[in-house]
């Protein structure tokens, strides 16, 4: 297991964890002014939402290059199914279409995906994640032609209805089995697998060339929003170090991206002071 206590150049920035992600939050930082602010600070790379980058795409990876950072990842494709999904299965590959341009663009490494939820009219999630299965066949080739790899990103059973019909690990690595692309794999948010007292065994199932990204942040007892509550690292209950040491040991070794949803914490802060803050948990409890 790699030893970060003094060193934090795998350390990347997503920038959800800045409130850019969502409307009304965030200090309005441009992504040239994250860049810079992540660069100043010794970060190995940085991970953008589609609403950021407009068309600068090309411009701004080549910015981060140019810093220093990794285009990590880009947020993400649009869900494939359920209530919050584009109407139609055509508008759904047009737009996941799109996302993958933008992510080879930006020249992103990873586009992440949540698969979106319970496909209206089915019940329950086996009919859902067919679905799933199709969409995802039809892309990975077109991906695949633009350099870019798919995460499957499977969330807290909590958002299964509306958000995700992919809450394990197990399922994320089965969904890879039956679509079989060699550019789809999986990526592991501490949020959403936490509580699986399996995942050591699902993370060597899918093996280190299956594994295309993991998100840092952590639970909190008492949390008050599962959207936007998350923690910051070290102050909640799981086990972080644990998780990336299954990680690590499935053959991950690849970045660690900070994704805190936080409206009434962190995203209150001054981004400086949350980025100083990164580093300094990054190195002490990750
Ligand atoms: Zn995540």
């Amino acid at each position: 297991m790699r030893d970060f206590s003094n060193d934090h150049s795998a350390l990347a920035l997503n920038t959800a964890t800045l409130g850019h992600n969502v409307e009304g939050f965030g200090a309005g930082w441009s992504p040239e002014q994250v860049i810079d602010s992540c660069a100043a600070r010794g970060f190995g790379g940085v991970v953008f939402w589609r609403r950021e980058i407009g068309s600068n795409a090309a411009s701004i990876g080549r910015r981060a290059r140019e810093a220093g950072l990794s285009v990590t990842g880009l947020c993400r494709a649009p869900f494939l199914v359920g209530p919050l999904a584009p109407v139609g299965r055509q508008a759904v590959l047009d737009d996941f279409r799109s996302a993958v341009d933008m992510a080879a663009d930006l020249t992103a490494e990873v586009l992440t995906i949540v698969v979106g939820g319970v496909e209206p009219g089915t019940k329950g999630m086996a009919e859902s994640l067919k679905i799933v299965a199709d969409r995802l066949s039809d892309v990975c080739g077109y991906a695949e032609t633009a350099g870019v790899k798919l995460a499957l990103e499977p969330l807290h059973p909590v958002y299964g209805g509306d958000r995700s019909c992919l809450v394990t690990l197990r399922d994320a690595v089965s969904l890879c089995d039956v679509v079989a692309a060699p550019n789809l794999g999986v990526a592991i948010d501490v949020y959403h697998v936490w509580w699986d007292t399996e995942l050591a065994a699902q993370l060597e199932r899918a093996g280190g060339n299956r594994i295309f990204g993991f998100h840092l942040c952590d639970w909190l007892a008492e949390t008050k929003d599962v959207l936007l509550d998350r923690g910051m690292m070290g102050d909640g209950v799981a086990d972080i170090r644990g998780i990336r040491g299954a990680v690590e040991a499935a053959g991950y070794g690849g970045l660690c991206e900070v994704e805190v949803f936080s409206k009434d914490n962190w995203w209150k802060r001054d981004p400086n002071d949350v980025l100083d803050v990164l580093v300094d948990r990054f190195r002490a409890v990750c």
